[in-house]
């Protein structure tokens, strides 16, 4: 043995011959060879060897990780997402209410219109694009100084007539007014969730319910309402959706995703105040679901909260420190009409992922 370093509770050594070693379990395990191993070990490294076993350094200990089928069956699933991933990087963007929030180019505006953006991104992608134009013609481009210095009376006026969908003038004054809230008591969207955030929650759940609880109690709705507290029915509610109802919570998780994740060149990865991508959980709709099903991600058949942890756990075992990388380019398949809902076999030929996926099995 030439060389041997303590990482956290797990003792590593190294043979002359560049192969790594650690115990586990109390039996000497094989974790690698030369550049195999990340090196330093860093919170919430994985990697895999090419015979198939997965390895994971969490809370200073470095284990292997169970799979959920054989470990052949992961890394077949490890490559075709990772050929997705790479498929599908930035030149996609048009395609993605994310596309319009790449237009801000300051941080604060930025933090400001991924909410926006991500809040309004249900319902088709061209439809949402044209309405957050529209949203943005009457910032003027503005989103942070806008934010800020929102009056509800004025906001009313240049709102009216305002509707996508089921959202109507009042609820997107009313998100203005709620975020304008945050801004002058928090200074940032990112100050006020971390209130509720605990660094040592395996995700964002308990995060996520304390924001939506307090972000709906935050100020007085009364110039927007009519009301003090907005009435149970109203839609400003739909943009602060909570695990406690067993909502997916997609469109929260996409703007956690957004501000969060900085690894590559979609998301922007401004909030550096201490969430880490391995606490982020999958956006789920009803794309997301539907292929998380054919590839094994998740037996659930309906988007629910439950149905996000569980692709999201199930993704770590591929990369345990960014689950949600994966996000993007499985949308793409649903969102460019890749994967239709009534499954053809002439598309399935073409798919990146078709020997990964248990719906070809019915061809
Ligand atoms: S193989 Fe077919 S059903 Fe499966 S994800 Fe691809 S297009 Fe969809």
């Amino acid at each position: 043995m030439s060389f041997k370093y303590k990482k956290g509770g797990s003792l590593i050594w190294e043979d002359n011959d560049f192969n790594f070693y650690t115990k586990i379990d109390g039996k000497e395990v094989f974790i690698g060879r030369g550049m195999n191993v990340p090196y330093p070990l860093e919170e919430g490294d994985c990697w895999s060897l090419p015979g198939g076993k997965t390895f994971v350094y969490k809370d200073g200990i470095i284990s292997q990780v169970k799979s959920f089928g054989e470990d052949k069956k992961i890394l077949k699933l490890k490559e075709r997402l990772e050929d997705l991933y790479e498929k599908f990087e930035e030149s996609y963007l048009y395609s993605d209410p994310l596309g319009f929030v790449h237009k801000a180019g300051d941080p604060k505006d930025i933090e400001i219109a991924g909410f926006i953006a991500a809040g309004f991104a249900f319902g088709g992608v061209s439809q949402i694009l044209k309405t957050l134009d529209k949203i943005d013609k009457i910032v003027e481009h503005k989103f942070y100084e806008f934010t800020l210095n929102f009056d509800a009376a004025e906001g009313l006026k240049l709102f009216k007539n305002f509707y996508y969908r089921f959202i109507k003038e009042k609820d997107v004054a009313a998100l203005f007014l709620v975020l304008s809230g945050i801004l002058k008591k928090y200074g940032s969207i990112e100050n006020f969730f971390l209130k509720g955030f605990n660094p040592s929650d395996l995700n964002l759940k308990n995060a996520l319910v304390s924001f939506s609880e307090r972000a709906v109690k935050l100020v007085d709705f009364s110039p927007v309402y009519g009301t003090p507290a907005p009435p149970e029915d109203s839609m400003v509610r739909f943009f602060f959706t909570s695990p406690v109802d067993n909502s997916p919570c997609k469109r929260m998780n996409l703007y956690l995703r957004w501000m969060v994740r900085n690894s590559d060149n979609l998301d922007f990865g401004i909030w550096q105040g201490g969430i880490q991508p391995y606490q982020l959980i999958m956006p789920v709709d009803t794309h997301i679901g539907r292929i998380s099903r054919y590839i094994g991600l998740t037996s659930r058949k309906n988007p629910s909260f439950k149905m996000a942890e569980e692709i999201t756990e199930n993704l770590k075992k591929l990369d345990y420190s960014d689950p949600v990388k994966y996000d993007f380019a499985i949308t793409r398949l649903g969102i460019l009409d890749l994967c239709k809902k009534n499954v053809n076999e002439a598309d399935c030929e073409k798919c990146g992922i078709y020997d990964i996926c248990n719906q070809t099995l019915t061809f």
